[in-house]
């Protein structure tokens, strides 16, 4: 995990916590899988199944946020995330897995630390489509 990363979400979040770090998490396995170029020309969108504080790791790293118009949110209750590439129509849904049970400190360092992201996420396509706007 690049710490200075961790540190920017951190101070934009304003604690640390493990659900902080499901977003970051993600947010980093999305752009290994789908080869997302952040400070390029990729328009990125995503789509969020919770409204919790891991999203505030999608809006640091993925910079996707309200404001932009490519962070949006669906019910669901779910630490699950849809990321699309708009500029070359590829998608990915990640899905948080069932994890043992943890003490809070000790979650936040597992999710943060676990070389395989494949051991955090189910890797999915998104079962639904972008809102028209997007
Ligand atoms: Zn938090």
């Amino acid at each position: 995990m690049n710490v200075a990363l961790w540190e920017k979400c951190v101070t934009y979040h304003g604690h640390h916590c493990p659900g902080l770090a499901i977003g970051v998490r993600a947010s980093l396995a999305a752009i290994k899988a789908l080869s997302l170029d952040i400070a390029g020309n990729d328009k990125i969108v995503c789509v969020a199944e919770n409204e919790s504080c891991s999203i505030d790791g999608i809006r640091v790293v993925l910079e996707c946020t309200g404001e932009k118009g490519n962070l949006f949110f669906i019910k669901g209750g779910k630490q699950a995330f849809s990321i699309f590439n708009q500029t070359i129509g590829d998608s990915i849904r990640l899905v948080l897995k069932d994890l043992p049970p943890m003490e809070r400190d000790e979650m936040e360092a597992f999710l943060l630390n676990e070389p395989d992201a494949a051991k955090l996420f189910d890797f999915e396509k998104p079962h639904f489509e972008l809102p028209e706007k997007a």
